[in-house]
């Protein structure tokens, strides 16, 4: 006999079904996201978005405009001009300055933007449609990482009801953030490789890289008016390891202590090694956030297993001094950099004459 179906059995399938559906979408966007986040470079983050994201996701086009009034974007932009020959026919990177004017329009503060061409205005879907190729629905997200538009996404449907008014966007702007965030750490990558600044010892970028990036980020930070920290991290007693252990070890100290810091960066955030055993770190956050950031490393390095030739474990210890400012648009950007730069150097010796294996900053 076959269960009678109640109104509450309906409903109860129902609810099952849109929790089923909303899981293998989210299992979908997670595939996405976690390609996303390992592409080395900007033409496999073009293959993921504009290739595999229209099969994965059943989409007729994925557009991809980026604001290439950005530095590190339009050097992406320059040194990949093949990007569109190397994608999917339909999806296609773009470089019409329309295109991100009429989406800003329509993503008013920032949100994502879902409906039919037609009801974008004129402009809009002249800019980011050719009109034999109008698609029946789309959602037009903003790529914005840490407060700066990147740019836009635009996923488009041949079904009407894909992408409606309304409909909940949590999904979609969580997945614009992720992509944003992946773009801008294929930039640094790129500029990386291409300025052949790697240290070869701890493999982190040098110091002619975090100047470079230093300049960048003031400027990026100020444009917004947005908080930038900087940590200065030095090796406690390390001549010690050197004199005791030999050379060797204290090369492998300063390969670990590397690779740890380097893990607890954040995506968005630069570390290098700036000179002999002193590491720098520029922070896409105020003071309290990179204290947490610098307070992190600092437990993380106290925990390393470092052992000499015979064994015994050596102990690994870190100063850190913590600055971070406000910058405002106007400002001396070259100054208040140095400036950046050189509290966390002064905050640094003042961890180191209050103990070592401490945080500290010139005003606590
Ligand atoms: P403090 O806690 O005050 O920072 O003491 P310290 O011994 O760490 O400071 P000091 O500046 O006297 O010594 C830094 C040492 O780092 C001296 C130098 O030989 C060593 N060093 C710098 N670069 C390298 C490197 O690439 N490999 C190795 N093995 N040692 C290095
Ligand atoms: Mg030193
Ligand atoms: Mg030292």
């Amino acid at each position: 006999m076959s269960t009678p179906h109640t109104p509450q059995s309906v409903r109860l399938r129902a609810l099952v079904d849109t929790v089923q559906r909303n899981e293998r979408t989210l299992r979908r966007f997670q595939d996405v996201e976690l390609q996303l986040i390992r592409a080395q470079d900007f033409q496999s983050l073009c293959r993921v978005l504009l290739d595999y994201l229209p099969r994965e996701f059943g989409l007729e086009r994925v557009t991809l405009w980026l604001n290439d009034t950005l530095p590190l974007l339009h050097e992406l932009a320059l040194r990949h001009p093949s990007s569109k020959a190397s994608v999917s026919a339909g999806s296609s990177l773009k470089p019409a300055r329309e295109m991100g004017e009429t989406a800003a329009q329509l993503c008013a503060q920032g949100r994502p933007w879902l409906g039919t061409p037609a009801a974008m205005t004129g402009a809009a879907s002249d800019a980011w449609f050719a009109a034999d190729a109008q698609p029946a629905s789309v959602a037009l997200l903003p790529l914005a990482a840490n407060g700066v538009p990147h740019g836009y996404m635009c996923l488009a449907s041949d079904n009407e009801s894909r992408f409606s008014p309304g409909m909940a966007t949590d999904m979609l702007e969580r997945f614009a953030v992720i992509v944003a965030a992946s773009l801008d750490n294929v930039a640094h990558r790129e500029q990386l490789e291409r300025l052949g600044a790697t240290d070869a010892l701890t493999g982190l970028p040098n110091r002619r890289y975090f100047d470079e990036r230093l300049r960048e980020e003031t400027t990026r930070a100020s444009r917004y008016r947005l908080p930038l920290g900087c940590l200065f991290i030095d090796i406690d007693t390390f001549k010690p390891i050197n004199d005791q252990h030999g050379h060797a070890v204290g090369d492998r100290a300063l390969a670990m202590v590397g690779a740890c810091l380097r893990k607890q960066t954040r995506l968005g955030d630069t570390i290098a090694r700036y000179g002999g055993e002193e590491f720098a770190v520029l922070l896409q956050g105020d003071l309290k956030d990179s204290l947490v950031v610098a307070e992190r490393m600092r437990a993380a390095v106290a925990q390393l297993e470092l052992r000499g030739d015979d064994g015994a474990r050596i102990a690994l210890t870190v100063s850190i001094g913590v600055s971070a400012h406000s910058m405002q648009q106007g400002a001396d950007l070259d100054g208040l950099g140095r400036t950046l730069v050189d509290e966390a150097d002064r905050a640094m010796y003042k961890a180191k004459s209050d103990g070592r294996n401490r945080v500290a900053t010139l005003l606590i």
